[in-house]
């Protein structure tokens, strides 16, 4: 039988109940003005955005090195959101990927989709902080450590109530810019443990309950691409497509234009690619022996088929990313060069997408037999 925390069973419900009933009847009885829902949606973006964009691919996964200020701005945007500080945050997420979907998962989708929105968080435990020691000596990780309270009180509910006080309305400002606001931030990232982790397809590792969905990317600040960030975590891309949604990974870039992010990680294609192949053998391996004997041994045969060429191309394009890097260093030779060693890097890519595209077509025709 779990144990709850009562002070954050209060918290976590007293939040949203003020924050859409109490707003519901201010608006009605007050009426409402402009101010009031902009102020809520800013203050929703920007909280929101300094977990993604903060919390999680800054200072959880360091997928990118930010200018002090960034990282402040940053802080204090994910202090807004009310979600812990950004030692014991970062802690519980480092443990969420090293442990995923095992009993040490702290948010693990196995213990049901509630326990993995808020379940966890009201839960009566003790607080472990582990595998942030890096996290420690930064002095801005610091200062919000030692303020936590005061900057995440100030923000969420004391700056709403002044901005509401500057246009004359305090209790609207306090509503609609703090408990509303709260609650939506809340549960709109409390969809990455749960929602995540449920609905979608599962393109890069199939052996993991995350999950990629472009819906869910809407409503979770454009976390939704699961799969692929449980597999390739310290990218600082959810969504690899550039019409993924995706705002923190737009922040993340337009920010390096200015040289206020730099240092931005992302992952190989090639590798990418390996782990698409991977996940669809993987799902070949379980249709096969569920298909007609007489067209098992033909897709067997095509299957290694594929495999031969694609280790093949593999290969290929991991020797030439040696020489790549090797060329890239020494500098070309002149512009013709640099032309052809990036046709040729183009051409590796293309014939692998097509290996990993034909092996795809062959699991659909697989799955027709079943
Ligand atoms: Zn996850
Ligand atoms: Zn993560």
């Amino acid at each position: 039988m779990k144990k709850y925390s009562w002070i954050m069973v209060i918290l976590l419900s007293i939040i949203p109940l003020i924050g859409i009933v109490g707003t519901s009847l201010y608006t009605y009885t007050y009426g409402i003005v402009w101010q009031e829902p902009v102020l809520m949606i800013l203050g929703w973006l920007l909280s929101g955005m300094g977990i993604t964009f903060g919390y999680h691919r800054l200072f959880a996964h360091k997928s990118f090195k930010a200018h002090p200020l960034i990282q402040f701005i940053a802080m204090l945007c994910g202090s807004a959101a009310l979600q812990n500080n950004i030692i014991k945050w970062c802690s519980d997420h480092r443990l969420h990927h090293k442990k995923l979907d095992t009993k040490d998962d702290p948010y693990s989708i196995k213990e049901g989709f509630f326990h993995a929105h808020i379940g966890w968080i009201i839960e009566d435990k003790p607080q472990i902080i582990k595998g942030v020691n890096d996290l420690k000596n930064n002095s801005i990780v610091k200062f919000q450590y030692r303020y936590y309270w005061p900057i995440a009180i100030s923000l969420s509910f004391i700056l709403p109530l002044l901005i509401g006080f500057y246009y004359g309305r305090p209790l609207g400002g306090l509503l609609w810019g703090g408990f509303l606001r709260l609650t939506l931030v809340h549960h709109f990232t409390f969809f990455i443990n749960s929602l995540c982790h449920y609905a979608g397809k599962r393109p890069f590792d199939s052996n993991t309950s995350a999950r990629d969905s472009w819906w869910v990317a809407f409503l979770t600040f454009g976390e939704g691409f699961h799969n692929f960030h449980h597999k390739f975590q310290n990218d600082y891309r959810n969504g690899i497509r550039w019409y993924d949604f995706d705002p923190s990974k737009w922040m993340i870039k337009f920010l390096s234009f200015f040289k206020l992010t730099k240092d931005i990680r992302t992952v190989s294609d090639y590798k990418i690619l390996n782990a698409r192949f991977a996940t669809i053998k993987n799902k070949l391996n379980y249709f096969l022996p569920k298909t007609p004997l007489k067209i098992k041994k033909t897709y067997q045969e095509k299957i290694d088929l594929l495999q031969n060429k694609a280790n093949e191309a593999y290969k290929n394009w991991t020797k030439f990313e040696i020489d790549f890097k090797r060329i890239k260093s020494k500098g070309f030779r002149d512009k013709l060069h640099e032309e052809s060693v990036y046709y040729k890097r183009k051409m590796l890519k293309v014939e692998y997408e097509s290996i990993v595209n034909t092996f795809s077509l062959l699991l659909i025709s697989l799955k027709s037999y079943i």
